[in-house]
């Protein structure tokens, strides 16, 4: 559990709120409370008025103010009449709901939220009345549905639009993203393929309702589909009570001793928002590391590493390659990271998961596709592509740029 400690100070006497234990004790109801620090016996995660995490002993309970009533998001406005998935005025925009990190040291409620195992696999909605899945960085005139072999289609409703993951094994989403492609037999190819529902759309109503709802029109199909003991490739993705860090620790240690990627919180009382909303809570990603997409932009003489870009907004970073150093200018990477550093704001020990295939449908596949990819407008890599240098400076100026520095703060 040292990830959520942070060298914050606690006074003694400071008054913190409880949010978790560091020992696999019972909470005995004193969760969300808020204590008087008194000594540095280490028993208890508390948080601290500055956002930040630290253990302590708790002494002298005394009850933590209110929490505010979580936000209700209104689904007004969003069109689900016509049998489409709502769309944005911003033709970029993603009409699937975003999962943003969560991050324990800044935000402690989770009361009311459950968990499921994150699936590493293509993220996909079904549309149930069209007959195909769509996928994220398809276009928004929606030509490109995925169609099911038949009977995989026997499974899914043809009057509900389901959101899920289109899924082999944990570990496998190579291979999951390659399934597509190939020719043959479309039995044979939809043959591995499970896919993991975790949200109905076009239900109205909270979360754990529209899950409920797609649940029971799942199994309903399946009991007529089914025959002999086949295992059921169409279902509701596993959710579990999980309303506080301890209880996430444990379900994404779970998760991780099995070779999955991590959590996605979600709030069993919200409504569905399609698209990306910083501000929102919905749903939240709780891995030990995390991951987002990059491109290749050159590779670090004589270093197992590369020089890449950010889909984000094109911070150039070195990350470490290993065997991966003959990638092309270009090719399409996830890394992950460990947090960002305390004092370059720049990914931490980024190291390369996987490389995306040629016809890979994910944003950031798209926006390289469509020369939208960002360019960062202040730094660039120097010829030697041993440094970077400021953009329309004197060559004599270049500045060595330090593993994983973010360009916007080279430029202070
Ligand atoms: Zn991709």
């Amino acid at each position: 559990m040292g990830e959520v400690l942070v060298g914050a100070r606690i006074m003694l006497g400071q008054r913190v709120r409880l949010v978790g234990l560091l020992s696999d004790q019972s909470f005995n109801g004193k969760l969300g409370r808020t204590v008087k620090f008194r000594s540095d016996k280490q028993r208890f995660l508390v948080a601290l008025d500055d956002g930040c995490t630290k253990s302590c002993a708790p002494k002298n309970l005394e009850p933590a103010a209110p929490q505010p009533v979580p936000e209700r998001i209104s689904t007004d406005g969003f069109d689900f009449s016509n049998g489409r998935a709502p769309l944005r005025d911003d033709k970029n925009d993603s009409f699937f709901p975003c999962a943003v990190d969560w991050d324990p040291r800044t935000d402690h409620d989770l009361r009311g939220y459950v968990a499921m195992e994150k699936y590493d696999g293509i993220r996909a909605m079904w549309e149930g009345p069209r007959g195909g899945f769509r996928t994220r960085g398809g276009d928004q005139a929606n030509k490109n549905l995925i169609v099911p072999s038949a009977s995989f289609a026997r499974l899914l409703p043809s009057d509900l639009r389901l959101d899920g993951e289109l899924w082999s094994q944990r570990g496998a989403f190579e291979e999951a993203s390659r399934f597509r492609s190939g020719g043959g037999d479309p039995e044979e190819r939809w043959a591995p393929m499970i896919y993991k529902v975790f949200d109905a759309p076009s239900v109205p109503g909270p979360f754990v309702s529209r899950l409920a709802a797609a649940e029971a029109t799942l199994c309903a199909l399946a009991q007529a589909a089914l025959a002999g003991g086949e295992p059921r490739r169409v279902h509701v993705a596993q959710t579990a009570a999980c309303e506080d860090l301890a209880t996430a620790i444990a379900l994404r240690t779970r998760v991780e001793s099995f070779g999955g990627e991590g959590l996605v919180l979600r709030r069993a009382g919200s409504f569905f928002r399609p698209g990306k909303a910083a501000d929102s809570r919905d749903v939240l990603k709780f891995k030990t590391w995390h991951d987002s997409e990059a491109r290749v932009v050159a590779w670090v003489p004589g270093k197992e590493s590369l020089w890449v870009e950010t889909v984000e907004n094109g911070t150039l970073f070195k990350v470490s390659a290993g065997q991966r150093t003959w990638l092309a200018r270009g090719a399409v990477i996830t890394y992950k990271y460990n947090g960002v550093g305390a004092v370059d704001g720049g990914p931490r020990f980024p190291s390369i998961l996987k490389v995306h295939d040629a016809g890979c449908e994910c944003d950031a596949c798209g926006k390289a596709a469509s020369e939208r990819w960002p360019v960062s407008a202040t730094w660039r890599l120097a010829p030697s592509g041993a440094s970077l240098e400021r953009v329309g400076e004197r060559s004599g100026e270049r500045l060595v740029c330090m593993l994983g520095l973010r360009a916007a703060s080279l430029a202070e």
